[in-house]
């Protein structure tokens, strides 16, 4: 498997690396939405956010949480957007899990395109049923 972010993570591919430990690394995005838009991985290869072990999962959010508040306040951006792709439907292009951490500015002319549905009639309730009927089995977090 030849995949660009193990090989950052090996060091045989070039990246500007922003924070590194055992468990996670970071660096920056190559084709940026704004510059600083940040990349935060698992070192190890996992496909999607649902093949993260929980534990793992933890690691990175806590990175991602403090290298976000590390970015808002050292490039003053108004804001952030954190974003995980997952799957080829939601814009995946790189099979290896990683969240983004995108500075956002006033007027920075970036926009997620939304065409915002309404549910009609019971449907609402019949999407929640269908999720939550799977989620009573889950336990507690
Ligand atoms: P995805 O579309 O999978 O959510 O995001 C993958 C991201 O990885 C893209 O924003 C893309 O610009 C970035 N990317 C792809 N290849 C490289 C690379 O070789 N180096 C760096 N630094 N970023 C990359
Ligand atoms: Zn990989």
């Amino acid at each position: 498997m030849n995949c660009i972010f193990c090989n950052i993570v090996e060091h045989k591919a070039h990246s500007e690396i922003l924070y590194e430990s055992e468990n996670v690394l970071s660096f920056l995005d190559i084709n940026p939405v704004n510059f600083g838009h940040t990349l935060v991985i698992t070192k190890k290869h996992y496909g999607d956010f649902i093949s993260v072990p929980k534990n793992e999962l933890a690691h990175v959010i806590k990175a991602v949480q403090t290298i976000a508040g590390v970015i808002k306040t050292k490039l003053n951006c108004d804001g952030f957007n954190i974003v995980i792709n997952n799957g080829i439907a939601a814009g995946q292009t790189v099979k290896h899990f990683h969240f983004h951490i995108i500075p956002r500015f006033h007027n920075d002319d970036f926009r997620f395109k939304l065409n915002l549905k309404k549910y009609s009639d019971n449907l609402m309730k019949e999407y929640a049923d269908k999720i939550r009927a799977e989620l009573k089995f889950e336990g507690t977090f």
